[in-house]
């Protein structure tokens, strides 16, 4: 199993989904079986009690699960159905712990084979377990990729409620090793039009905050209103989020990928982007 963890940094509401969704889609339009999981770390045991006006509509699964809108973001870039487990909350690690302390049990290893075993159960019709899982986190953010699981961990790094997340990933990377874990950083980069410059310093600081936590960023993909004069993964807004996936397949986004998790690449597209 080949783990992506997507962090963002700098504001919420960067693009982390979209970029964990693209992600996901490029690698699946190279054969591979992917999955996503998105973790938020409120402490609400999911979105279902979430006031609308507060934020926004929640996305129900199939099988009842009220989850962030993400989730239905993975399931149409993708064609995948998710459970109600591939959203991973503080409250549902919490109620876990709490059940389970007398074991022993610690929440970064709890964290860990919540992971591990959602990240195996088969999204789509076929029935294959999935090689990459994109994980969601916080802003930073972490999204998994599964046969393939991709990360998104939900908020930004420095957010005191994801701190136990990003520690359960500093030792999650060691447990799967190298050469199934990476991470891509989202961050920021502000154009101020008075002086029309694009300022990477905001970037600068998220990295350097992410890395003094002991996750070091393998991508650093930015976010900016028009098209990076010095391209790192440029993430530039564009007019409909579903040219992402394109823009990212452009810069060799998946060809780094796979060569960095050491996966397969096959002549066998399963879907054309
Ligand atoms: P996050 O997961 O970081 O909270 P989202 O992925 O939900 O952020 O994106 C926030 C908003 O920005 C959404 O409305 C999404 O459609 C929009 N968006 C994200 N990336 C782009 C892009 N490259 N171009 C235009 N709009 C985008």
């Amino acid at each position: 199993m080949k783990y992506i963890l997507v962090t963002g940094g700098v504001i919420s509401g960067i693009g982390k989904g979209i970029i964990a969704s693209s992600v996901g889609t490029i690698l699946k339009s190279c054969g591979l079986h992917v999955t996503a999981i998105k973790i938020d770390p409120y402490i609400n045991i999911d979105a279902g009690t979430f006031s609308p006006y507060e934020h926004g509509e929640v996305f129900v699964l199939d099988d009842g699960g009220e989850v962030d809108l993400d989730l239905g973001n993975y399931e149409r870039f993708l064609d995948i159905r998710l459970t109600k487990d591939n959203n991973l909350t503080t409250g549902k690690i919490y109620q876990s712990v709490i059940n389970k302390e007398r074991r022993g049990t610690t929440w970064a290893r709890l964290c860990r084979e919540w992971v591990v075993k959602q990240a195996k159960v088969p999204v789509e019709d076929d029935g294959v377990e999935p090689e990459v899982c994109v994980i969601e986190a916080f802003a930073n953010d972490v999204f998994l990729m599964s046969s393939c699981v991709c990360l998104q961990l939900g908020g930004t790094v420095g957010d005191i409620e994801s701190m136990p997340f990003i520690e359960a990933f500093r030792q999650f990377q060691f447990k799967v090793k190298r050469e199934n874990f990476c991470n891509i950083h989202v961050s920021l980069i502000p154009q101020p039009s008075t002086t029309g410059e694009q300022k990477t310093k905001p970037t600068q600081n998220t990295v350097r905050e992410l890395r003094g936590l002991g996750l070091s960023p393998d991508l650093i993909m930015c976010r900016c209103a028009t098209a990076l004069e010095n391209s790192v993964i440029c993430v530039h807004d564009v007019s409909s989020i579903y040219k992402v996936p394109l823009l990212l397949e452009q810069q060799g986004v998946c060809g780094f990928l796979t060569r960095r998790l050491n996966m397969p690449m096959e002549t066998r597209p399963r879907r054309m982007l």
